[in-house]
């Protein structure tokens, strides 16, 4: 039974590719997709109370149902992820989609659930079709439970840490569990990217005014490729939230409808999981700190900033020579009082030299063979692997705009010839000074190597807003100062 489940959907993924070549002309429209499915959502007939954040500059109206905020209808943010923790109203996050380390994603079935078959088939699909390994639970920490819901279906957004629901309805098929799947691998709507008005009109006065906000688009999306009206991650033109379900409530630019689909990953999905793949995790076992890294040439680096904290210290104590930890502008020694500011959770952690390193001795090395305050597996850079990081890039003057966070959510205006084609993600941390002030945070970041200068110096590489936006910069500063760390794979 397994086997000719899994060739069905070998052949329903050659299919998928021949019809998309076959047609790419004319239409990228599979006319033999499946069409009678009913739209994902987490409470199908509950209405909630509506609720706007503010993540890294980007609007995020959710609904609130039984505690839970519920994005585009079926997508489960945490407390966490909307940086509502205590009294921390709106603050940013580091990054709201995580991925799962090694592209292995651990799960179990509870037993309450019927048909089990949809789960079994959806999860060989994906194990087919992505880089994803699907493996079940043992006693893995972080993992997916699929549970029954009598409501509906929902799933929280890439990797969460912990046991994380997949909520399963009586009514969702295969292709269901693979789109909700595709929210916990990191996916959202196809129809709320960034540039959807480019290919997509949707006719706000049909939908019911509850609803309006699934379908509203979300500025901080990634797009990858091309729109793509066969994602399974795309509502249909109509659908349960149409206030006239005779009339679309999406339709391409020229008026017309397209038929969505739930049977499989789309070509396109596959791309963007692959693409996805392509760059980690890692969890650092210290604290159950989760950080994205990227490969970039032959070097795998942090996406975020270090935020390893054993001990925090005010701005104005400071040392060459003995461990200081801060987190800018925070004046405390309570580190759970640090670690809920927003500085904090955006910026990480800015050391002095000797925390950086963690009082290990200088090295000129590629790789530097320092550990410092690094995870295991991961070391902090010598200045020689900065350099080949900014040389693999085409050098100094345009490296830093290919590692900076592109727009002004963080960086201050003007922010030109920034891409982030690395995925870097490099942010404006500011730095913590010798005689104990803190500066320049949404101007300038500033990262340690390991490599000594001059006998109370190190070197660094910089980024700014004010000069050339698009440079990165190396110089050599006194040991005491509070810089961010960006760790590299050994
Ligand atoms: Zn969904």
């Amino acid at each position: 039974m397994k086997i000719i489940t899994k060739s069905l959907l070998f052949l329903s993924f050659f299919a998928l590719i021949l019809i998309g070549c076959e047609k790419e002309k004319e239409s990228n429209i599979d006319e033999n997709l499946e069409l009678d499915f009913v739209v994902e959502s987490a409470y199908p007939n509950t209405t909630g109370e509506v609720v706007e954040f503010q993540l890294n500059g980007h609007s995020l109206i959710c609904e609130k149902i039984n505690g839970e905020f519920i994005y585009q209808g079926d997508i489960v943010l945490t407390y966490e992820q909307l940086g509502i923790d205590n009294n921390l109203k709106g603050a940013a996050l580091k990054s709201i989609s995580k991925r799962w380390p090694n592209n292995t994603v651990y799960y179990q079935i509870n037993s309450g659930l019927s048909e089990k078959g949809r789960i079994t088939d959806a999860i060989e699909h994906l194990g087919v079709k992505t880089l994803l390994k699907f493996e079940e639970r043992s006693d893995q920490e972080n993992y997916i439970e699929f549970i029954w819901d009598e409501n509906g279906c929902s799933s929280y957004l890439g990797m969460i840490g912990g046991k994380q629901l997949i909520k399963i309805a009586d009514w969702a098929k295969t292709g269901n569990v693979v789109h909700e799947i595709g929210h916990a691998i990191g996916l959202i709507h196809e129809h709320s990217r960034n540039d959807r008005d480019d290919f997509i009109i949707i006719d706000f006065d049909n939908i019911i005014e509850s609803a309006k906000h699934n379908y509203y688009k979300n500025s901080a999306a990634f797009d990858y490729e091309e729109f793509d009206f066969n994602s399974i991650m795309i509502y249909p033109p109509g659908g349960g939230f149409a206030i006239d379900s005779k009339k679309p409530i999406i339709t391409k630019l020229d008026g017309s409808t397209y038929k969505a689909q739930r049977k499989a990953f789309s070509v396109g999905d596959v791309a963007l999981i692959a693409h996805l793949c392509g760059n980690g995790t890692l969890i650092d076992s210290r604290d159950g700190n989760i950080y994205n890294s990227v490969k970039i040439g032959d070097q795998t680096w942090m996406a975020e900033n270090l935020a390893y904290l054993p001990s925090v210290s005010p701005s104005a104590k400071g040392s060459e020579t003995k461990t200081y930890y801060y987190v800018f502008d925070y004046q405390g020694t309570n580190v759970s009082e640090a670690k809920l500011t927003r500085n904090y959770q955006t910026y990480g952690v800015l050391y002095n030299w000797p925390a950086a390193m963690n009082s290990e001795a200088s090295s000129t090395s590629n790789p530097s063979g320092v550990q410092g305050v690094c995870p295991t597996g991961w070391h902090l850079p010598s200045d020689a692997e900065w350099t080949e990081l900014t040389d693999f890039l085409g050098g100094e003057s345009v490296a830093g705009g290919k590692l900076k966070e592109t727009g002004t959510a963080h960086w201050f205006t003007p922010n030109e010839g920034v891409t982030n084609e690395t995925d870097f993600s490099a942010l404006p941390g500011g730095y913590r000074y010798i005689y104990g002030i803190s500066y320049s945070i949404n101007q300038q970041g500033f990262w340690w190597s390991a490599s000594k200068g001059n006998p109370d110096d190190a070197w660094t590489r910089y980024l700014g807003t004010e000069e050339s936006s698009s440079a990165i910069f190396k110089d050599v500063f006194n040991k005491s100062a509070g810089f961010s760390v960006r760790c590299i794979k050994d």
